[in-house]
This record gives structure tokens, C-alpha cells and sequence, in this order.
């Protein structure tokens, strides 16, 4: 005969076999000894409330950023300003929505998130530059020349040194790494080929900055280097 369990959350019986309630996930206590009834083969997946909390408030965020973005443009196209102030609102928002919201939405961790949000971030930066001096006159480079580089240097060095702390995240830090210098390489590239006056000097130190790190951690860190490649490309 089958026996049941009372979970004291739902107050719903559950079978014995079971180790917690397929409602809330919680684990049921065991009668005689007032423990937690262990987990077996017969658990079911254990779902936390926090985590759809934290989903929910997420979507109702995405709802309020979209409403946020709508209303502002129909509010910049009836009251007309010199420039248009709404794709500073709209590049903003989409900022701040990839680089601080969305990460914290999903369980990873937030070091894996860096390289992303540094380099949406760096864009944002040079996509005011340009739309100021399109638009207001202003001398362009500032962010190109000067803020995007030494940003993304930061990024890094911040990323090698986690890498070489912290082993949980030494192989996101790692692409991390990776992903920069490649970027950092093209962005050189870039700032010399398709600009006559912006400094190039802080573009070159990024560049230098990526490629150094990325052959340093190659020396320290061969065997993972190694094996993350044959992961990635199936060697
Ligand atoms: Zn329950």
C-alpha cells in the first residue's frame, strides 16, 4: 500500500517515494525523525521562487524600457528639438537594459557578462561622439580616440587578472582575453586606416596592452589554452 506525506507547504499528500513535493519543490520532512526526507531518484527538480521572481521583474522591466522608448520618440517627433534628443534616450536604455539588466536575469555568472558589456558600452560611447559632431558640431575622437581605449584596457587587465586569481572563471577571463585582443586589433586597424585625425596613440597602447596579456596568459596558462581550443574546434 502506497503511504503518503503531508507537505506542510501545499498540505497536499505525496507519495512516499517521492523526497519532495511536486508542487513547491520543497523537501518533505520525515515523520519520525522530523528531517529532510533525502533525495532520490524519484526527486523532482527542485525550482526556486527567487529565480521566477527574478524573471518576472526582469520582463516587467524590458516592458517599461520598451514603453520608455516608445513614448520618447513620439514625443521627440511632435515636439521637434535641434538635434533630436531621442536616440541618446534609445541608445541609453539599450545600455543600460544589455550591460545591467539582462545579465543579472540569467544564473551565470557575471564575469562571463565583461567582454559583452565593455564592448556594447564602447560602442554607445563612439555612437554619441559621432552623432554630436553629425549633428552639433562638435570635434569627433574623444570617445574613438581616447575613452573607448582606455576603457577597454581596463577591461583587460581587470579580465587577466581575474583569470590568473580566480580558477572558477579562468577560462571565461581567458576568452575574455581573447576576444579583446582580437577587437583591439581590428579597432587599431580602424583608427589608423579610416581616420586622418583622431590619436592613435591610445588605440596602440590597447592594442599592445591585449596582445601582451593574451601572450602572457598563453605562457602561464598553455594547458587550458589547449584544451579550451580542441573544445571550441573539436581537435
Ligand atoms: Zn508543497
Amino acid at each position: 500500500m502506497a503511504e503518503f506525506r503531508k507537505c506542510n507547504n501545499c498540505n497536499v499528500d505525496v507519495s512516499s517515494d517521492h523526497a519532495n513535493c511536486p508542487l513547491c519543490g520543497k523537501y518533505l520532512l520525515d515523520d519520525k525523525k522530523n528531517q529532510k526526507v533525502k533525495e532520490n531518484e524519484y526527486s523532482f527538480p527542485v525550482y526556486s521562487m527567487k529565480e521566477i521572481h527574478r524573471a518576472k521583474w526582469v520582463n516587467i522591466l524590458r516592458i517599461m524600457f520598451w514603453l520608455a522608448a516608445v513614448i520618447c520618440v513620439i514625443v521627440n517627433l511632435v515636439w521637434k528639438t535641434k538635434p533630436y534628443f531621442f536616440p541618446y534616450v534609445l541608445t541609453g536604455l539599450f545600455v543600460i537594459m544589455r550591460v545591467f539588466v539582462v545579465p543579472f536575469s540569467k544564473k551565470q555568472n557575471y564575469t562571463k557578462q565583461i567582454t559583452g558589456a565593455a564592448i556594447i558600452v564602447s560602442l554607445f560611447l563612439i555612437f554619441i561622439d559621432a552623432y554630436d559632431y553629425y549633428t552639433l558640431g562638435t570635434t569627433f575622437g574623444w570617445a574613438m580616440g581616447y575613452t573607448v581605449p582606455f576603457l577597454l584596457s581596463a577591461i583587460v587587465i581587470a579580465s587577466a587578472i581575474i583569470c590568473l586569481a580566480s580558477r572558477r572563471s579562468e577560462v571565461d577571463m581567458l576568452k575574455s582575453v581573447w576576444i579583446l585582443m582580437i577587437y583591439s586589433i581590428i579597432y587599431f586597424l580602424i583608427v589608423i586606416l579610416a581616420f586622418d585625425n583622431i590619436a592613435v596613440w591610445p588605440s596602440l597602447v590597447f592594442m599592445c596592452v591585449a596582445v601582451g596579456w593574451f601572450l602572457l596568459l598563453q605562457v602561464i596558462k598553455r594547458n587550458i589554452l589547449w584544451k579550451e581550443l580542441g573544445k571550441n574546434f573539436h581537435i
